[in-house]
């Protein structure tokens, strides 16, 4: 069967089914973007077949990249926009139906079929079955649909890696009469009685359950007791599973959970066996879901397609992919129950493995990318760098020197280089990449260091200056606010190769700026940056060398899923001398205190900063806020001292004049949100305050803390913690007190919130697992790793015919995300 017919029917079949019923069932729709760019993917992959002559081929491509862009950010927009992508979609699924008309068809000898192709034509149809709408499970109608939308559910496949939270054990059911008190039991009978039961100060609802050996009283203390009583009636059969409790002569249960139990239910799907607990939303119960959920492993599991290689599986004692859901659903009575509540089952196991090994065979293949790439091999003998090091005035510490001797190796590799430094704030990460600039300009390369904010550029110019210009070298900053006539000679400059090493801002992306010949790139605090915008200077220069530095600690498991393409760097050791910056917690009823210190630093000639984590006053929240607290401070508690304001509301260029001022000294006490960069050198700023500090991130708080002690002046942090309830606050705000340690505290914030919340990771596109967890599952992420980079070792392209499928499956996961491995 033709191919490319073939798959533009796949397209097509979606399209059509939204845009029937006056595209209403276009709310039912999640993922559509990521199932449609496959599918586009797969169209593209079929222009390389022969017969297709030039010009048919440029209209086909030009086609389709637009049909791709109607599906891009589709799942995010309004449905009157979604209802016109369709529709021109669909137009665009048209034309190149009739162009393929126009194709002349080689002739086909018939031989070339192979099982390869079968495999191919196979994966596709069960990829076409995985992408279909929950609607599509017999038992499951509109109304279903939409409950399971609220669970973001949409598509078979979604339903299938929708996971039970938890597991009853419901294998055996006791008889009532032998019952345990004290143990977590199951029974079942019919209910004899209810009633609403009237205690001194309290009412329950209350059943009784006759198995036939006895008595058990099941009650309800809260809930809702008329929904209680319409679903629990007389004479109906249940089951109910509790801990057993003894009453007077009587068995009872508390809450327990219960089902109803029909004629009709299959007693193998609800009891007698390890029940599955999905997470329920309203008016989805468990009963429905575990029949849906039947349904849907009986008749779609099997198009779920994990090929991965027997040796893998072998190594890493991996069941059968469909069996572990299967099993993950319903497991087997002989299996540990409780190793399925842990989530360490081999079912488990097997399907956490599928999602880190494909996700980690991308990463592995992007860094397989820049390693095939061709790129500069610098020399690094060069006198340049020797006569810097001679210039300090100090020696780099040995966490320093590993570091440059890690990025010496990697400049005179021929590969461009892909480099993630992370070291704390005041870690010394500046001269480091000095020492890695310096190094492209003696190869007779340029340089670019590009800093989030024009604050920092301006820092970074300043100290780069003072270093190159004893080298001989010029420097240039380039910046938003550079003026039209400089800023057409710094250009200039740029081009020609005037100029050696490039300092600015996000500026230095823009169009217009040409490099003479760009060797080198650092880029700082990656996280203000976009991968795509790191990608852009990228191109600027001919592969040069990236060198990314950030100093919010990223734990290892996490750098792992996020920079898993970068490699890894790591100033562990802070500058002789350095002094940690002394926390101390103090509640909102000892704020006099705090402003006594203040009032003592302030005297001292010293500066100090108050971080809100407001603008302005909130009705919803009630918190101090900037803006009202900078004009409080000023007027009724220093009068004597000087207050400045900045925060995120205010224009840019209003920002650096205060921060200016500032850091001139002319202002005492600078209040702000958390605006104040990451990085910035003022060196006789000794004391920060952050109010609310309950509500900041660990990180956060080490971060903003580390805007002080940027000198050799003794450096305070006061926290003021704010109806600091719970014990868990109080206990993560202790932290911050007992170390300095950046790595540490990042780990205690991973642990405490998750790596959702984690600072600033979700914009750096950590991808959202189904199953996975990247604590929980650490061990299993890091053998997903190594395997999957031995694979792309072995097979940098995976182009072996046993990978084929493997192939297809990763670019339908990443979906549009993987520019595969360039071949050099
Ligand atoms: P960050 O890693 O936060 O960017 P910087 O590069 O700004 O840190 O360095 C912080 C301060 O420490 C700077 O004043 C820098 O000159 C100084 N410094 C860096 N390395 C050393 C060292 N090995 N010994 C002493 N001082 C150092
Ligand atoms: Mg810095």
């Amino acid at each position: 069967m033709d191919k490319l017919s073939e798959i533009l029917k796949k397209i097509e079949a979606p399209l059509l089914f939204l845009s029937k019923d006056s595209y209403k069932k276009l709310t039912m729709v999640k993922k559509f973007e990521s199932s449609m760019s496959g599918l586009v993917q797969l169209l593209k992959s079929t222009y390389n077949a022969d017969g297709y002559t030039t010009s048919i081929r440029d209209t086909l491509q030009k086609t389709t990249a637009e049909l791709e862009k109607s599906f891009v950010g589709f799942d995010a927009l309004q449905p009157e926009i979604q209802k016109e992508k369709v529709a021109h979609a669909l137009k665009l699924v048209k034309i190149i139906q009739q162009l393929e008309d126009k194709i002349e068809q080689q002739p086909s000898d018939g031989t070339n079929i192979n099982s390869s192709v079968d495999i191919h034509v196979d994966h596709k149809k069960s990829f076409e079955m995985l992408s279909l709408p929950v609607q599509y499970v017999k038992g499951v109608g509109p109304k279903i649909s939409q409950l399971l939308g609220r669970k973001n559910i949409a598509t078979v496949e979604d339903l299938l890696y929708f996971l039970p939270r938890k597991y009853e054990d419901r294998r055996y059911i006791k008889k009532i009469s032998v019952l345990d008190v004290g143990r977590r039991e199951t029974v079942i009978g019919h209910i004899v009685e209810s009633r609403i039961q009237h205690y001194r100060r309290t009412r329950a609802y209350e059943v009784t359950v006759d198995d036939g050996s006895g008595l058990l009283t099941a009650k309800w203390f809260h809930g809702n007791f008329a929904y209680l009583k319409n679903i629990l009636k007389k004479e109906q059969r249940v089951i109910v599973t509790g801990e057993v409790k003894g009453y007077g002569f009587g068995k009872e249960m508390i809450h327990p959970d219960y089902e109803v139990l029909t004629a009709k239910d299959n007693e193998l799907l609800h009891f007698k066996r390890i029940v599955p607990v999905y997470s329920e939303t309203a008016g989805l119960h468990q009963k429905y879901m575990r029949k849906i959920m039947m349904q849907t492993i009986n008749d779609y599991s099997h198009n779920v397609l994990s090929p991965i290689p027997d040796d893998i599986s072998r190594r890493q004692q991996l069941i059968d992919m469909v069996a572990a859901l299967r099993n993950v659903h319903f497991p087997n009575a002989d299996q540990s129950i409780d190793s399925y509540n842990r989530f360490v089952s081999a079912s488990h196991r097997r399907i956490i493995f599928d999602e880190f090994f494909f996700f980690e065979l991308g990463m592995a293949l992007k860094k397989q990318g820049y390693v095939v790439e061709r790129g500069i091999a610098f020399k690094t003998d060069g006198s340049l760098v020797r006569k810097l090091f001679d210039i300090l005035s100090f020696e780099l510490t040995n966490a320093q020197k590993r570091v440059v001797a890690e990025i010496d190796a990697d400049m005179e590799n021929p590969h461009p280089m892909n480099r993630l430094l992370q070291g704390d704030v005041g870690s010394g990460k500046t001269i480091v990449s000095m020492v890695a600039m310096v190094r492209a300009c003696e190869n007779e390369y340029q340089s670019a260091i590009m800093a989030p904010t024009e604050i920092l550029a301006e820092q970074h110019y300043t100290n780069i200056k003072r270093w190159a210009k004893s080298l001989g070298l010029n420097v240039a900053l380039l910046t938003g606010s550079t003026k039209a006539k400089e800023r057409k000679e710094i250009l200039q400059h740029i081009e020609q190769g005037t100029v050696s090493i490039i300092v600015g801002t996000h500026a230095l992306i823009q169009e217009g700026v040409t490099f003479h010949k760009l060797g080198f790139i650092v880029i700082d605090e990656q996280h203000r940056f976009g991968v795509i915008q790191r990608a852009t200077l990228r191109e600027k220069g001919i592969s040069p060398d990236v060198l990314v530095m950030t100093a919010t600690p990223i734990p290892r498991t996490l750098a792992m899923t996020v920079y898993g393409d970068l490699d890894l760097s790591v100033i562990d050791e802070l500058p002789p001398g350095k002094k940690p910056i002394r926390t101390k917690v103090f509640y909102e009823d000892h704020r006099d205190r705090v402003y006594e210190i203040v009032r003592k630093e302030l005297g001292k000639g010293n500066q100090a900063f108050i971080v809100y984590p407001l603008v302005e006053e909130s009705e919803v929240l009630d918190l101090k806020d900037a803006t009202s607290m900078a004009q409080h401070l000023q007027e009724d508690i220093f009068p004597e001292f000087k207050v400045g304001l900045v925060h995120g509301k205010m224009k840019s260029l209003e920002k650096s004049t205060v921060m200016k001022e500032f850091q001139r000294g002319e202002l005492n006490i600078l209040v702000s949100t958390t605006v104040i960069e990451v990085g910035i050198d003022i060196p006789t700023a000794s004391l920060m305050v952050i109010e609310h500090a309950e509500r900041f991130g660990l990180s956060q708080l080490h971060q903003l803390r580390g805007r002080v002690g940027r000198s050799d002046l003794p450096s305070y942090c006061l926290l003021i913690a704010h109806k600091v309830g719970t014990d868990d606050a109080r206990k993560r705000l202790r932290i911050m007190e007992q170390t300095n340690d950046g790595f540490k505290i990042a780990e205690e914030d991973l642990v405490i919130r998750g790596p959702g919340e984690f600072m600033g990771i979700r914009q750096s596109g950590l991808p959202d697992f189904r199953v996975a967890h990247i604590l929980r599952d650490a061990t299993l992420l890091n053998d997903a790793r190594k395997e999957a980079f031995l694979l792309v070792q072995r097979d940098p392209f995976l182009e072996k015919p046993e990978h084929i499928v493997l192939k297809e499956i990763l670019l339908r996961r990443w979906a549009g995300r993987l520019e595969l491995a360039k071949t050099a």
